[in-house]
């Protein structure tokens, strides 16, 4: 095939079900275009109900914004540190900086490339005994495969510090059947273009405690102390969502589960068709854990390799991207602590994403298995 002529295959587009605009319409029948409104609190009921377990919601503008406030909740403040997967997107790590605090990087596991609990621990007691307890713990379920949660939890709890739980990537994964962004002090979502439901852009801070909602909200409408007038006793933030972008994601949660299945449909296919190969390795499930499979990722056998299928698959119109490049390796990040024990520098030199949409079509697949094919003859 031509590449020209062939039709562009992305990594992960937006993906809509069909009732959106209805939401959206309404909106502006209404008249309720504004960062308040009948469709930010269908949202964040649609989100509670989905996540059950006794969570509270508050809609944000962006995934980014729920995790500086998050991180502000659980009391990160100038001086302080928060230790964070290192393997991650540089939003997990750039709210800590916002405010004044610094982090500390964790390397990775093998068995779901997550936070390696060894290295946490080894962390907190070295960051203890070097005169400064640890303010929080980020968490991230990477490309939707839950973290170790009972090991991390575990050793959050005996140190008594909190976790963020940073579930941008794994909005429909459960671990043990409970539903992640339920697990941390306070859990975040993204609602981004390339994520598995999208608003456009939007997030959602979650806690089991109510007064962590009330509290966001009151910094994201920024922070209006009770009053006729305008009052205001604390530095706020304009971080909600807006009424229309909410009904996107109304219309959204009707089709989660659909989306959920068609990724890990993606990843039966490019495993069916690709692990015959000794060159490339699947992420596999553990045992209770359930993945969305936002991305299907593969670990392939050598630098060389992943780098020829990348071209490959640039040259057929088909986008594919290296695994996220640890914080630790960022040159924004480089005079951080750190706590490495090789795993993600190895997983982002080997690792590649695969397209892995919602709406891809068997043909798209089959495209992308045929180059990679070729690559590996
Ligand atoms: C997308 C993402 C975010 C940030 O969410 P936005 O809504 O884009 O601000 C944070 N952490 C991870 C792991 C992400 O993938």
């Amino acid at each position: 095939m031509n590449a020209i002529d062939s039709k562009r295959i992305w990594l992960s587009s937006p993906h809509m079900g069909g009732t959106e605009q209805d939401f959206v319409k309404k909106a502006f029948e209404t008249n309720w275009v504004a960062p308040l409104g009948p469709n930010v609190d269908g949202f964040e009921k649609d989100i509670q109900s989905y996540l059950g377990n006794d969570v509270h919601v508050a809609a944000l503008s962006s995934g980014t914004a729920a995790l500086h406030l998050g991180l502000k909740l659980l009391g990160v403040s100038e001086g302080d540190e928060v230790l964070c997967q290192s393997m991650t997107f540089a939003a997990s790590a750039n709210p800590i900086v916002y405010l004044g605090a610094k982090p500390v990087f964790i390397d990775s596991e093998r068995d779901t490339w997550n936070i390696c609990a060894e290295q946490l621990e080894i962390a907190i007691k070295d960051r203890i005994a070097k005169g400064k307890k640890p303010k929080a713990i980020v968490a991230v379920h990477l490309y939707g495969m839950p973290y170790n949660v009972e090991a991390v939890h575990s050793i959050a709890s005996e140190y008594r510090i909190p976790i963020l739980e940073d579930s941008a990537e794994a909005f429909g994964s459960t671990y043990h059947g409970v539903k992640c962004g339920t697990f941390g002090d306070i859990a975040i979502l993204s609602f981004n273009g390339n994520k598995i439901i999208t608003t456009s852009g939007g997030g959602a801070l979650i806690s089991k405690d109510p007064k962590h909602r009330e509290k966001a909200i009151f910094l994201a409408t920024q922070a209006r102390d009770n009053a006729p007038h305008y009052e205001h006793s604390e530095i706020g933030y304009n971080y909600r969502i807006s009424n229309i972008t909410a009904g996107i994601g109304r219309g959204q949660m009707q089709v989660l589960d659909s989306h959920v299945a068609n990724r890990r449909r993606n990843f039966d296919f490019y495993k069916k068709h690709l692990e015959n190969s000794s060159e490339i390795k699947f992420l596999e499930e553990p045992q209770g854990y359930f993945a969305n499979r936002w991305l299907t990722c593969i670990e392939t056998s050598s630098y060389e390799l992943r780098e020829k299928i990348r071209l490959s698959l640039a040259d057929e119109n088909i986008e594919s991207r290296p695994l996220w490049k640890p914080m630790h390796q960022q040159a924004v990040f480089a005079d951080c602590a750190t706590y490495l024990n090789g795993i993600s520098d190895d997983l982002f030199d080997r690792g590649l994403c695969l397209p892995s949409g919602s709406n891809l079509e068997e043909e798209d697949l089959y495209r992308i298995v045929s180059v990679i094919k070729k690559v590996l003859k």
